[in-house]
C-alpha cells in the first residue's frame, strides 16, 4: 500500500532526491565509488559543496555579504553556538515553544537573557506578537516555525537590532527576505536532508565582537574560512541536500512555487478541520502553521482518538500521532509532502466522522 508520511523529522523527502542518493550510494559521479567512501576533499565532493552553497543562495536570493555553512551537531548545538559567538552583554529571545525555550538556557550561559514575549502561559497556542526588542541587545532570536506546538509566523519582522532565526522546520517553504537577518540555522531534517547536517546562513560583518575565546570547533569563522571543510563534513546528509535543492529547482520550480503549493496543502488539511464536526485545531487561528498541522478531537470524542489513529494508519497514513505535550494529531506537510497525501488524510478525516 502507498504510504502517506506525516513525520515530523525525520521526514519524507522527495522520491528525486532518495532515488539520485541511492544512485550516489552504487556511483558517485562515474567514479566507481560510492559517495560513502571517497575523500570530502576529492575534487567530486568539493562540486557537490559547491553546487548546495550556490543554490542555497540562488534559491533563497541571498544577498552578497552573508556565506552559507554546513555543519554537525543539529539545531541543538546552534543554541549553543549563536550565543557564544554573538552574545555580548544581552541578547533578545522570542519563547514561542520547546525548541526556542532550549535556545534561551543555553544563551543564559553566556550573558543576560532578556525575554522579550512568550505563549509560554497558554501552551504556547499562538505566536507571540507586538514586542519590543531592547535597542542595546545585540541580537533577537527567533523560532519561525514551531515544530511541536504548530505556530508559525510567515513573515520576516523588521527590528532594530541582528536578527537571529532557527528555520530548521520551515526553510524553503516560503521566500525569505534574508537581508533581514543576521544569521539563519536550523537542523536539515524536516525540509531538507537526512539527519545529520546542519545549515546555517550567517551575515559575515556580525562576527568577530565578542572578547571571549571561542572553541574552534564552535566558531563560526573557522567554518566560514575552510568553507565547512574544516574537519570532515556530514558528507551524505549533504549530498541528498543537494539533490533536494535540485529538486526545488528544476522539479518545483522555485520557493514562490514552493509556498503556492504549501498553502494549497495547509488550505486543504485547515479547511477540513474548521469545518469538522469531531475534529478541531489547538492554535489561533492566526499562527496556524503550514508546516506542522496539530489538531485533535473535541471533548466529546476524545475516546476515539486511537480509533482514528488506527483508522488512518489502514490507510496508508503515517506518522499523525500528536507530540505528547499537545495530544490528539500533528501532520507535517513539509515541502517534500504532495497535495495528494493531504487529500487522503482528509478524505479518512470525513470517512472517519461520517462512520462515528
Ligand atoms: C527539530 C528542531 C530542532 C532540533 O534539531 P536537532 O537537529 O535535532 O538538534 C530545533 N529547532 C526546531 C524548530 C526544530 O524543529
Amino acid at each position: 500500500m502507498k504510504k502517506h508520511n506525516f513525520y515530523a523529522g525525520p521526514s519524507i523527502l522527495s522520491q528525486y532526491a532518495i532515488d539520485k542518493t541511492v544512485e550516489g550510494i552504487r556511483d558517485f559521479a562515474g567514479t566507481g565509488l560510492s559517495v560513502l567512501e571517497i575523500s570530502h576533499r576529492s575534487k567530486e565532493f568539493q562540486a557537490v559543496m559547491d553546487e548546495a552553497q550556490a543554490l542555497f543562495k540562488e534559491l533563497l536570493d541571498i544577498p552578497e555579504g552573508y556565506e552559507v555553512v554546513f555543519l554537525g551537531g543539529g539545531a541543538s548545538t546552534q543554541f549553543c553556538m549563536v550565543p557564544y559567538n554573538l552574545l555580548k552583554t544581552k541578547a533578545a529571545y522570542v519563547d514561542s515553544g520547546t525548541w526556542a525555550n532550549k535556545a534561551i538556557k543555553e544563551a543564559k550561559l553566556f550573558g543576560e537573557v532578556e525575554v522579550v514575549a512568550s505563549s509560554k502561559e497558554d501552551n504556547y497556542v499562538y505566536y507571540p506578537k507586538n514586542f519590543t526588542v531592547p535597542a542595546d541587545a545585540d541580537y533577537l532570536h527567533i523560532t519561525t516555525n514551531n515544530t511541536i506546538y504548530g505556530t508559525e509566523l510567515r513573515e520576516d519582522l523588521d527590528v532594530n537590532v541582528p536578527l537571529v532565526a532557527d528555520m530548521s522546520s520551515d526553510i524553503f517553504s516560503r521566500p525569505v527576505d534574508v537581508s533581514k537577518y543576521a544569521l539563519i540555522y536550523g537542523g536539515a531534517q524536516k525540509n531538507l536532508a537526512p539527519a545529520g547536517v546542519t545549515f546555517i546562513i550567517i551575515k559575515k560583518d556580525i562576527l568577530g565582537k565578542v572578547d571571549r575565546a571561542i572553541p574552534t570547533m564552535l566558531n563560526y569563522q573557522t567554518h566560514i574560512d575552510k568553507g565547512s571543510m574544516f574537519n570532515t563534513p556530514p558528507v551524505l546528509p549533504i549530498f541528498t541536500a543537494l539533490q533536494t535543492l535540485r529538486w526545488l529547482k528544476e522539479e518545483i520550480g522555485g520557493v514562490k512555487e514552493m509556498q503556492r503549493i504549501n498553502e494549497e496543502k495547509g488550505a486543504c488539511l485547515y479547511d477540513a478541520i474548521d469545518n469538522s464536526r469531531m475534529f478541531v485545531g489547538t492554535t489561533h487561528v492566526d499562527s496556524r502553521s503550514l508546516m506542522n498541522v496539530c489538531f485533535v478531537m473535541k471533548p466529546e470524542y476524545k475516546e476515539l482518538e486511537k480509533d482514528f489513529l488506527e483508522f488512518a494508519t489502514s490507510k496508508g497514513i503515517v506518522g499523525i500521532k500528536g507530540h505528547r505535550s499537545v495530544g490528539g494529531f500533528r501532520a507535517s506537510l513539509y515541502n517534500a509532502l504532495p497535495l495528494e497525501s493531504v487529500k487522503v488524510l482528509v478524505d479518512a478525516m470525513k470517512e472517519f466522522e461520517n462512520n462515528h
